[in-house]
């Protein structure tokens, strides 16, 4: 007389979660191979390091010519701002004329003046 009737009412074992992401999903997913040895040698400087010796000196020019553009912007920042000496290493008799043939070359609009930031 013993009918199991063991009913397991499956009482709707669904507890309805509501699918509570944990934290927000803004994190951009897995990173694509990053095999980057991160703290290699770091730059000091935005400048790599020129001889101590004007370039000027060396190949002994005298006048510099405000024409040649692609010389003066060796010696120009991004912005247009005049590359210091103590970067370029020009010596001091080289860099006013090289100040005096840069703004020479904007006047002529061959380098831009220097942008404001
Ligand atoms: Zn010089």
């Amino acid at each position: 007389m013993s009918e199991e009737t063991q009913a397991k009412a499956p009482e709707t074992s669904a507890p309805a979660a509501p699918q509570a992401s944990s934290g927000p999903s803004s994190s951009s997913g897995p990173r694509p191979g990053g095999g980057r040895p991160s703290g290699g040698p770091g730059g000091r400087g935005k400048f790599f390091r020129r001889k101590k010796v004007c370039k000027f000196c060396t190949e002994k020019i005298d006048a510099i010519p405000y024409r040649d553009v692609r010389l003066l912007q060796g010696f120009v920042a991004e912005r247009g701002k005049i590359v210091p000496r103590r970067l370029t290493g020009v010596c001091t008799k080289h860099q006013r004329r090289l100040t005096r043939a840069i703004k020479q070359a904007r006047n002529i609009a061959l380098l831009p003046f220097a942008t404001r930031h």
